[in-house]
């Protein structure tokens, strides 16, 4: 199957967040398993810096912008690691720029425009190319309008016309909504602006031309399928969720089990598995206090949260407990995002000395070094579509706090006699997204964490499961074919 996945962002090129990592790694996968994926992406300046390999593939392109003209180039590379093609659209003046979206405090005011250009330069880049895709995999809202060109616009080229396409939702709170005139820009049909297709209250939504255009639909958990059919979590979208809901299904990401595994990882104080996890895992431990600035107390639990700062992951819960947990364990936090979370994080640091370290700030080889010393990781996010860092926890025996929502609810297991005694308790789960609840799960696990033998099984249960791309990719692949037999039959 010929597979073109476009994002707008990927692991090792640019990344926010766990798209990024999706994008990375589910190609890499796919190829694994005999398909032939290639993956799109602007060229950012960070793409750049990266001093990857890149030719210029001698493809130019002009793109209508309203009134506007731009033009655009193609570079090839490869995925790293990998055969598999990567293409980045090279348009200095869209992106040419720090951030990938906006500047840390407010989003691009031209992201309508950027992209725009970027999902109308994928659809050139394809044929000009000379592909020949069975499906074109579009990831959130930033490529939303490309299901629903591929089916007006571009329906008599051939090459893209005959694709099937995937959408897949990875956060449902980001819809990328502009207002009506942007609609021009697009240079699809004012026509399709009405409520049933691209319109949202009086504006342009570029996830909901996703939703309704794809040919299939799908989200990164099972659970966050369901959730995102209600109007709790729905964005304003559950109807049209719901209507579509038999073209709708969850797949839970994998995660690369190279990369995040506490055996292969070079920055990590002591290379440990799952025989070794004990000690491996109190020299790590060792490392990351001292490194932090924290007391070097193997008798004190220490817990960790690594991630984007924002109300979704629960951190107005976390603001509540924190002091109380700060009695009788340490914390370390790395993430960046809210400025209120960044002044409490700090005030917390400074009240309590030797026992919290904040880090503000993106680093990926701190968040490896984190997840293999800390012994639990807290994750009370109010939703989570999946959620990487709970599996990143999982594969490195740090114990997951999570509340049950999303694909948090899918992979983690609460500790009960009874999941202790069948094996599969790998963390500690609560419902009632309150600070109330999050303490009695806290509670639970730190009376459970002086049992050293239980706690050992319960680190070796998350480090036994296999949350490898294998079984996601078979999942995406099956996805794949379902459209490809829909598609040869409409045709
Ligand atoms: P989301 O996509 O909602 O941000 P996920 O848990 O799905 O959350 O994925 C977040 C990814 O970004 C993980 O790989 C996580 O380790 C990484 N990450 C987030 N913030 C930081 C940070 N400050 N430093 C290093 N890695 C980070």
């Amino acid at each position: 199957m010929d597979v073109v996945l476009v994002a707008s962002e990927a692991v090792p090129f640019a990344k926010t967040g766990g798209l990024a990592d999706v994008a990375g790694a589910l190609p890499r996968a796919l190829a694994s398993l005999g398909h032939r994926p290639a993956l799109f992406l602007p060229e950012y300046r960070r793409v750049r810096q990266l001093g990857l390999d890149l030719r210029d593939a001698d493809i130019a392109f002009q793109i209508p912008l309203g009134a506007r003209s731009v033009e655009g180039r193609i570079l090839r590379g490869r995925l790293p690691g990998s055969e598999v093609p990567v293409y980045l659209i090279h348009q200095p003046e869209f992106f040419d720029r720090d951030g990938l979206y906006g500047t840390g405090t407010a989003d691009y005011d031209d992201n309508c425009e950027r992209f725009v250009f970027f999902q109308r330069a994928v659809l050139e880049s394809i044929r000009m190319l000379g592909l020949r895709p069975n499906i074109i995999h579009c990831n959130d809202w930033q490529t939303g309008l490309i299901p629903a060109y591929v089916r007006t616009l571009y329906r008599n080229v051939p090459a893209i016309a005959a694709a099937g396409t995937l959408y897949t939702i990875h956060n449902l709170a980001y819809l990328g909504v502009f207002w009506h005139w942007d609609m021009a820009l697009t240079g699809l049909d004012w026509q399709l602006f009405n409520w049933r297709q691209l319109e949202f209250h009086g504006k342009l939504c570029f996830m909901k031309a996703g939703l309704v255009f794809a040919d299939r639909i799908s989200t990164v958990s099972p659970t966050y399928a369901s959730e995102i059919q209600t109007s709790r979590f729905g964005s304003g979208l559950d109807g049209l969720l719901r209507a579509r809901s038999t073209e709708l299904r969850g797949i839970v990401n994998g995660i690369d089990t190279e990369a995040w595994n506490p055996a292969h990882e070079p920055m990590l104080a002591r290379r440990y598995d799952i025989a070794t996890v004990e000690e491996g895992k109190a020299q790590c431990k060792e490392w990351l206090q001292a490194h932090a600035g924290l007391q070097r107390r193997p008798d004190i639990p220490l817990f960790a949260q690594i991630g984007r700062l924002d109300p979704q992951k629960g951190w107005e819960l976390l603001a509540e407990v924190a002091d109380r947990l700060l009695d009788s364990a340490q914390l370390i936090v790395l993430g960046a995002g809210h400025p209120r979370y960044h002044t409490l994080l700090d005030e917390l640091a400074q009240r309590h000395p030797g026992r919290c370290a904040a880090y503000l700030g993106f680093n990926e080889e701190l968040a490896h070094q984190i997840e293999a010393g800390a012994d639990l990781f807290l994750m009370p996010s109010l939703f989570e579509p999946c959620g990487l860092n709970q599996l990143y926890s999982l594969a490195h025996g740090t114990v997951p706090i999570v509340r049950a929502t999303g694909g948090l609810a899918d992979t983690v297991v609460d500790t009960t006699p009874r999941t202790l005694a069948d094996g599969t308790a790998n963390g500690f789960r609560f419902d009632e997204p309150t600070a109330d609840a999050l303490w009695q799960a806290i509670e639970r696990a730190l009376s459970l964490w002086r049992d050293r033998e239980t706690w050992v099984r319960l680190m070796r249960n998350g480090m036994g499961a296999d949350w490898s791309w294998d079984r996601s990719a078979r999942e995406y692949a099956t996805t794949y074919d379902e459209i490809a037999r829909t598609q040869r039959a409409a045709c």
